[in-house]
């Protein structure tokens, strides 16, 4: 991408979502997708079971626990945890094909996870994702009537120790209206796309810049 004649190139970086689960980071993620074609989804590997309708290579790469931890030892996950009794993690192989699409990595990770990636990819954003009632949170979870109910409420009850860590994140987006939730994604990546540090060749372009200018003094 180019900015004017400067020749500013504006390299994508990933985008962290993180959030109690129901909060709707799917969903948001998605809609970004339908709106940009420069985002490219995190499919992460995990061992928990696939639920009715998900597929394998799509929503994840669902694995055997075996095949998941040979994957972690042998360095190929950018980061793993365990949530929710299962565990998840984001292929490596995830960033370097994004990097070479030229889109942004979107990951739907845990707060743990996050903070693995922040360590590890220094220029990734990362945003948090809230419900705008503990009341709607509930409702959000029952509504998708994937788990029963004893899981339905470990992850309430994990909600709440996740919401806790939304300080620790750059930015924090209510989702009530969803396309107004996914309006804001959109205004942080137009923002955070013209960071005097993400620019690459900055130096070089002021440099043609000033000699244009001294062309006309
Ligand atoms: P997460 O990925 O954070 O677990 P999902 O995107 O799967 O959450 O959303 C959980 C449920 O809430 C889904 O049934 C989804 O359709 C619904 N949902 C998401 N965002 C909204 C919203 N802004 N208003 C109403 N329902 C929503
Ligand atoms: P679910 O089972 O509802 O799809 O996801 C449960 C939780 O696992 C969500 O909070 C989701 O963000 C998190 N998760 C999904 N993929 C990954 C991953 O690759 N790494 C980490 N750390 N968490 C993940």
């Amino acid at each position: 991408m180019n900015e004017g004649h400067l020749g500013l190139s504006k390299p994508p970086f990933p985008i962290i979502f993180a959030a109690p689960s129901g909060a709707g980071k799917t969903s948001i993620a998605r809609g970004l997708r339908h709106r940009r074609n420069d985002v490219i989804f995190s499919v992460s590997a995990t061992t928990r079971p696939p639920r009715a309708g998900e597929r394998n290579g799509v929503d994840y790469h669902f694995l055997s626990e075996p095949d998941f931890r040979r994957m972690a030892a042998d360095g190929d996950l950018l980061e793993w945890a365990e949530v929710h009794g299962n565990l998840y993690g984001t292929p490596r192989r995830n960033l370097q094909d994004a990097v070479a699409a030229n889109s942004h990595l979107v990951l739907d990770i845990d707060v743990q996870g996050s903070r693995q990636i922040r360590q590890a990819v220094p220029d990734a954003v990362s945003i948090f994702v809230l419900p705008p009632s503990g009341n709607e949170l509930a409702r959000r979870l029952l509504g998708r009537g994937s788990e029963p109910e004893e899981d339905r409420r470990r992850r309430l009850r994990a909600a709440r120790e996740e919401i806790t860590a939304v300080a620790e994140f750059e930015y924090v987006i209510v989702n009530d209206d969803l396309d107004k939730a996914v309006d804001a994604v959109e205004h942080i990546i137009a923002a955070e796309s013209v960071r005097t540090r993400r620019l690459s060749v900055l130096s070089d372009a002021v440099a043609r810049l000033c000699a244009g200018v001294d062309e006309n003094l």
